[in-house]
């Protein structure tokens, strides 16, 4: 990868402030998975054995399976199978259904998965509505291949409805739609190799993906020119202290949040699920002053906002609740409006009049905290 400077302008290269970048006193969260196992077909990848390396620097077992398929996931209950599978990292090959890629508006032209699976225990997780199975952590040995194989979608965008926000965005990448980059960071070093990929990649592109965790040590000083756009994921206090186990804390994410910036990422606060709780405007307002705090007097600041509002469908209530059956997170159809998605399924949204009350308090209170932010999109 060049050595140049990494920031897209060089601006955050020239004002570079070592003790905005340092790491935190506090050490970022971590996970430790119970069982790691391997399928023969991840050894015959470079990626999958330095993933095998790096788990076993730390300490961690490797099993070696006898064949390609994950079995031995499922417990007695559905809660024993959750438990088990979410304490299994699994280093396999990707089904070559994923090398075609999917369009994946609003938030990117394309999606593209380095792993399947997250660690966390938010209880409206989005997984749970889009992967069938005990919800175990894979993580993709073919890296190089999966890499390589973006080439081919260079220049072919699909979101229609671009706007001059993100006019300068080239084709863009999403790497996070079924899983959480830093909660798995550590263990394999996928997206670090995402993100040299895509800043030695000398064209209109860009790298996107969105995280609640706040492990960017590794991402601190690589050559990423401007072409990886990291989002955190950020809630009020009410909804990641109540409903986001196992995530870092807010004021973990809000630090790495700055790090990335002063280290000349562009970046990004992706507010989901928006949740309508009880007194909901102090607490988003609590969580926009932090926002605003946290990017205060960075140089060159490229941030934008993606607000998305808590939407559950038949078929994710009812796998969060055999996951979370104490759970007290709302999804009450009765409070809810009915409506299709793209291909007829029904997914229940807050009410109109709920809905144009979020919008507008959140379009307002932005825009008056952070002029220079631009929402990519609301839904
Ligand atoms: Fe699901 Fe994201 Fe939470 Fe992981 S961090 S449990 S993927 S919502």
């Amino acid at each position: 990868a060049p050595a140049a400077p990494h920031s897209a302008s060089g601006e955050a290269a020239a004002t570079h402030d070592l003790a905005a970048v340092a790491p935190p006193a506090r050490p970022a969260r971590r996970w430790t998975p119970k069982r790691v196992v391997a399928t023969p077909a991840a050894y015959d990848h470079a990626h999958g054995r330095r993933i095998m390396e790096l788990v076993e620097s730390q300490g961690i077992e490797v099993e070696r399976l006898r064949s390609n398929r994950l079995t031995g996931l499922r417990g007695e209950t559905d809660r024993e199978t959750y438990a088990r599978a979410k304490a299994t990292m699994a280093i396999v090959v990707s089904p070559p259904s994923r090398r075609k890629l999917q369009p994946i508006a609003p938030s990117a032209d394309w999606r593209f998965d380095l792993a399947e699976g997250c660690p966390a225990h938010c209880q409206y997780c989005y997984l749970a509505g889009s992967l069938s199975g005990p919800p175990v952590t894979r993580v993709y040995a073919d890296l190089d291949d999966i890499l390589a194989g973006l080439a081919d979608y260079e220049g072919r965008g699909t979101i229609t409805s671009r706007r001059d926000a993100r006019r300068d965005e080239g084709t863009t990448f999403e790497a996070s739609c079924y899983t959480d980059p830093l909660a798995l960071e550590h263990l394999t070093g996928s997206w670090r190799r995402a993100v040299e990929h895509f800043g030695a990649w000398d064209a209109p592109v860009q790298l996107r993906w969105t995280t609640k965790f706040d492990d960017v040590d590794t991402f601190v000083g690589l050559p990423h020119h401007g072409r990886t756009r990291v989002r955190l994921s950020v809630n009020c206090k009410p909804v990641t202290t109540r409903v986001e186990g196992g995530t870092s804390r807010l004021e973990d994410r809000l630090a790495a949040l700055r790090r990335l910036a002063r280290d000349g990422y562009p970046v990004g606060v992706t507010i989901a699920p928006i949740i309508a709780v009880p007194d909901w405007r102090d607490h988003y307002t609590e969580l926009l002053d932090g926002i605003a705090d946290a990017v205060r007097d960075v140089p060159g600041l490229d941030l934008t906002a993606e607000l998305i509002t808590h939407r559950f469908t038949p078929g994710s209530k009812e796998v969060l609740l055999g996951w979370y059956p104490r759970t007290k997170l709302e999804m009450d159809e009765e409070s809810r409006s009915r409506k299709h998605g793209k291909f007829g399924a029904v997914k229940y949204v807050y009410p109109a009049a709920t809905m144009a009350e979020l919008r507008t308090f959140f379009h307002t209170e932005l825009a008056t905290r952070l002029p220079s932010c631009r929402i990519l999109y609301w839904t």
